[in-house]
């Protein structure tokens, strides 16, 4: 059965989109602290850096201040300059201490310095960029001495004429001081570069790593730019007052920088935000706590849901999967393993379906504990037979499946007589008389054409074929057996234009007084007439149609008919007698028929009196109570019941005290018996027995005249049997009627 479900997002789907959603949701927590840190790292990166651009510019300036004063001096009241004269004017007045050295340049190149030497610079580089710019500041370079100096250039001029250079130089240290800030926490690896070269002039103490001299493009580097020439300038002018990231040693850093007011100068510093403060770190742990917390809490939850849900799950596979009653497979766990078993191997393998027989009664009279019990005992029992790579279950109430290799239908069903053996050597303490007894049927699967369902089908069909014959433990389902399943398919295909077209006929069987030979009543008894099948008796299809269920409308159609018959018989003015109509027990648990019935009765317009009910005796102990509240409902609107087949059922005489039946049918297997003492004697005290309780009884099967005759003498009631007549059509029927007795 496909059982259709609403289709609802999987958890697996659920725990993904969860998933995501946590971990972007981290994510975005981690990168907006981060943000935050950047963002405040970018701002002190920038505070510390102006300080330093301004320290820097302030000293820068300062100088440039001083040696224009110089200039000023050594070009006043002069006319005709000479660079000799220049730096004695400065010894003479002392001027310059702010320098480490000082001097004077002619246009030649020639220093002359403070101290008395004369040095040809002219190919030192800062000479000739002396002669370029008014004022001009060398890279980093070392003095006669082995000191890192700088060396300040500016141009004398007289009537806008050059006519020399004021040289100054400083110890590097100079500048480095003032890239010091004082009272910062952020550190940052400030330096001096030359935007042109990438030389690197000087450092502050925090940027060690770059040496003067070296070009800056050799420590830092940028992602996607591996020529980082001008890279550093370029960022800093394009990116006017936002920091640029670099990554040094492997590590990335912001960096931000300035144009300092000398040359093509810049001050540049650059932090890890990740080292940047204590503060941040703890800040760090803070939330990287309440993430990993959440983060915890989270796996928690799926693990919950997880859990939760593979409990579900094994719930519901064993619900599926186990057999309520047993413990063991369940039917739908069976026919899964069936199919493992069958595709995935060449032995020959065999589907058997075993039936309790009369278990019925163990529910009906112990109830359904004790039941069970048997269920779960003839369960174990089985399962000492099955062996490896072999399978069964409890299929329903009383029925059983097993999957059986065998080599040899013989050796099969020596293994199937043991389990009835075993079996039937248990009698049950609540009920010393009752044996248990098996019925099986076998379907002998060919694996080239296996169909499961169709596989326990034939076995359950085949099994009913022995069912109640205690003769016989088990059939094999073969080619009649197939054959019946054909006919009974042809049948169904037919039956429902069967009954649009009336091909059922009504066939009356009268029944006798015995006293008076008079005839007292008839049975109506179901005819199918097929033009193409002929005559089909009711054995073939009465038990067909109690399995598919068709057996309730035909009933009904019967009931009815009789009906129209008995109504167009009074019309006609016939002496008409009661006709019993059969009532399969099916026709109980349609819990309107009752009313279905007094309807066709109201419709014809007939005194009840003239149907009567035939129950089996089966159908009528099926549920004392309940039974003899609808023998009531019958008895008011009218109805007499019969019962049935009385002495095949099993609690026969039991019932008699309970069950309210106005008539007792006693059935043929007795009327046979009548010849033998014992025969006799039972009949006998049967009879006798339903007078004593009110009852009227009618034999059924009379087929000899010592049996009428033995009925007769014992005062049996009604005679229905073939020593009077077999059942007849109605137009036969209405001859006996016109006559009225024999
Ligand atoms: P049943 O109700 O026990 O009907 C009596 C059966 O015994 C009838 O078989 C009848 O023809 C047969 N019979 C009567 N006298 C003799 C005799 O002297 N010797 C022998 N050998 N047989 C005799 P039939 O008509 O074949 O019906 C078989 C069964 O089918 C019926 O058994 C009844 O259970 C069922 N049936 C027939 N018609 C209907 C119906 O309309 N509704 C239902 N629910 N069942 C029906
Ligand atoms: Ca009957
Ligand atoms: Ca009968």
């Amino acid at each position: 059965m496909e059982v259709k479900q609403k289709k609802r997002p999987s958890t697996v789907v659920i725990i993904f989109i969860l998933t995501v959603v946590m971990l972007l949701g981290c994510y975005w927590y981690l990168q907006y602290i981060e943000n935050q840190y950047a963002e405040e790292a970018e701002e002190l990166l920038k505070t510390e850096l102006n300080q330093m651009a301004g320290q820097v510019n302030k000293k820068l300036d300062l100088q440039y201040t001083n040696l224009q004063y110089i200039e000023g001096f050594v070009t006043k009241d002069t006319v005709e300059f000479d660079a000799k004269q220049a730096i004695d004017k400065i010894i003479a007045v002392k001027t310059g201490n702010e320098f480490s050295s000082m001097g004077i340049i002619d246009l030649e190149g020639n220093l002359y310095m403070a101290t008395g030497n004369v040095i040809d610079v002219s190919d030192e580089d800062f000479f000739k960029q002396a002669v370029k710019n008014d004022r001009y500041m060398s890279n980093t370079i070392v003095d006669d001495k082995g000191n890192l100096i700088n060396a300040y250039t500016l141009k004398i001029n007289i009537n806008d004429d050059c006519v020399g250079y004021v040289f100054a130089t400083d110890d590097v240290n100079e500048l480095k001081d003032e890239m010091n800030v004082p009272d910062t926490t952020l550190a940052g690896r400030g330096c001096i570069v030359d935007g042109t070269t990438g030389t690197i002039i000087t450092n502050n103490l925090y940027a060690d790593e770059f040496l003067e001299g070296f070009s800056i493009y050799s420590y830092y580097t940028n992602k996607g730019y591996n020529k980082v020439s001008k890279r550093i300038k370029d960022a800093i002018e394009e990116n006017g007052p936002e920091c640029i990231k670099v990554k040094f040693q492997n590590e990335d850093y912001i960096m931000y920088g300035e144009r300092i007011n000398i040359n093509n100068w810049y001050i540049i510093s650059s932090i890890s935000p990740d080292e940047m403060s204590e503060n941040k770190n703890s800040a760090l742990l803070g939330s990287n706590l309440f993430i990993g917390i959440l983060l915890i809490v989270y796996l928690l939850t799926i693990i919950l849901i997880i859990f939760i849900q593979e409990k579900n799950k094994k719930n519901i596979e064993r619900l599926a999967y186990v057999d309520e009653i047993t413990g063991g497979d369940s039917f739908t766990k069976f026919k899964m393993n069936v199919e493992k078993l069958v595709m995935g191997s060449n032995d020959d393998y065999a589907m058997v379906d075993i039936d309790v027989d009369r278990f019925k009664f163990i529910n009906d009279i112990f109830g359904y504990e004790e039941g069970n019990r048997v269920i779960r005992y003839i369960w174990k029992e089985i399962g000492e037979i099955v062996e490896n790579g072999e399978t069964y279950a409890h299929r329903s109430a009383d029925e059983f499946v097993a999957l059986l290799k065998y080599k040899d239908i013989d050796e099969l069903g020596k293994r199937l007589e043991a389990l009835s053996e075993r079996t039937a050597g248990r009698t049950f303490q609540i009920e010393k008389n009752y044996d248990i007894v098996l019925s099986m049927g076998i379907y002998l699967i060919d694996n080239e054409n296996f169909n499961i369902d169709s596989a326990i089908d034939r076995a359950v069909l085949t099994k009913k074929s022995v069912k109640g014959k205690h003769s016989k433990l088990y059939a094999i389902y073969d080619d009649k057996m197939r054959e019946k399943i054909i006919r009974d398919q042809h049948l169904e295909n037919l039956m429902e234009k069967a009954l649009e077209r009336e091909e059922f006929k009504v066939y009356y069987q009268p029944k006798y007084d015995s006293n008076s030979c008079e005839l007292a009543g008839a049975e109506a008894l179901v005819r199918w007439y097929n033009e193409e099948e002929g005559m089909i008796y009711p054995n073939e299809f009465i038990p067909l149609f109690e399995s598919n269920g068709f057996i309730t409308i035909l009933d009904k159609y019967m009931f009815d008919h009789v009906c129209r018959d008995i109504k167009n018989w009074l019309e006609a003015g016939y002496s008409v007698v009661p006709v019993s109509v059969n009532l399969s027990q099916l026709q109980l648990y349609n819990s309107g028929f009752i009313d279905e019935y007094k309807e066709i009765i109201e419709k014809y317009d007939i005194p009840p009196e003239y149907v009567q009910l035939e129950l089996t005796e089966t159908t009528l102990f099926s549920k004392i109570s309940t039974m003899n509240e609808i023998i009531d409902n019958l008895h008011s609107i009218g109805f007499k019941i019969l019962m049935d087949d009385f002495g095949t059922g099993y609690s026969s005489l039991n019932m008699l005290k309970n069950v309210k039946v106005d008539v007792l049918k006693l059935d043929k297997s007795f009327v046979d018996d009548i010849g033998e003492t014992k025969g006799n004697i039972v009949v006998s005290s049967i009879v006798s027995l339903g007078q004593l309780l009110n009852m009227k009884i009618v034999a059924e099967g009379v087929e000899t005249q010592e049996q009428f005759e033995f009925l007769r003498d014992i005062f049996c009631d009604e005679i229905q049997g073939y020593y009077f007549s077999k059942p007849i059509p109605k137009i036969e029927y209405e001859k006996l009627l016109t006559k009225g007795a024999l």
